[in-house]
């Protein structure tokens, strides 16, 4: 099996004076070599962290679905791959929300990505009223239908999804471990039947939303949870690599 992936999202938090945390992560995940660990900081800082990282990868929280061309205000896959980004981060519920992201623009940027030679990771995730009403499951995996590549050869290396339930981030609020072994599962299901037993059974499913030093080994020795998308925890080096140390 593929090694615990354990992802730093920080959203649109950090200036140069963080890259001493990314240098603190970096440097101690060179310790921790069971963990694959990445940062995906704001576009500012990808070639920055980039410099610095000799060990973790260094990623985008989004792209454009487009190459290039007149666009003002957004970036291509090419252009992160370009900054040394490694892979990129997509439809994330803040991205679907603020923007008005759907699951056919979250394809197209998926086929981007693969063009540029990114790996993606693919988020999901229900809302509140969506769980309350037991559809959970049924939007998660229509969600993924529509948003995950049709075919990818080598889907294990370079597909990962983040299922984030939207209640759960920044909340404090975790899903218990019950809800997430089932919602994997059925990720799982999903993934086999487009990507076959072998590659589509060793994609990484992280999960994500107010995974903390705390929480996270409960959360990643559940079955299926192969890492974890974290956001505000990623945004110091201690805090963060509790989190690995937890899948280390
Ligand atoms: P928090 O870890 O801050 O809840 O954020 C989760 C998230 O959205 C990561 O992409």
């Amino acid at each position: 099996a593929l090694r615990p992936y354990i992802v730093g999202n920080w959203k649109m938090n950090g200036t140069r004076s963080m890259l001493s945390e990314a240098r603190s992560i970096d440097r101690s995940a060179q310790r921790l070599m069971k963990v694959e660990v990445a940062l995906a900081p704001p576009y500012t800082l990808i070639h920055p962290v980039h410099r610095e990282a000799e060990q973790i990868g260094v990623g985008a929280q989004d792209c454009h679905h487009e190459v290039e061309g007149a666009h003002t205000g957004d970036i291509s896959a090419t252009m992160l791959a370009d900054a040394g980004a490694k892979f990129v981060i997509l439809g994330h519920s803040e991205r679907r929300q603020n923007h008005g992201e759907t699951d056919e623009l979250v394809n197209a940027k998926c086929h981007a990505a693969i063009s540029a030679g990114l790996k993606l990771i693919v988020c999901c995730g229900e809302a509140e009223e969506t769980r309350n009403a037991g559809n959970a499951e049924p939007f998660v995996i229509a969600q993924l239908r529509t948003s995950l590549p049709e075919t990818l050869d080598d889907a294990a290396e370079r597909l990962a999804v983040a299922y984030e339930p939207i209640w759960a981030i920044g909340t404090g609020r975790t899903a218990t471990t019950d809800d997430i072994a089932a919602m994997h599962g059925a990720i799982r299901a999903l993934l086999v039947e487009r990507f076959g037993e072998e590659q589509g059974g060793a994609v990484r499913i992280l999960y994500g939303g107010s995974v903390k030093p705390e929480n996270a080994r409960e959360i990643l020795e559940t079955a299926d949870v192969g890492g974890a998308l974290v956001g505000g925890a990623s945004l110091t080096a201690e805090s963060f690599l509790g989190i690995v140390a937890a899948g280390a």
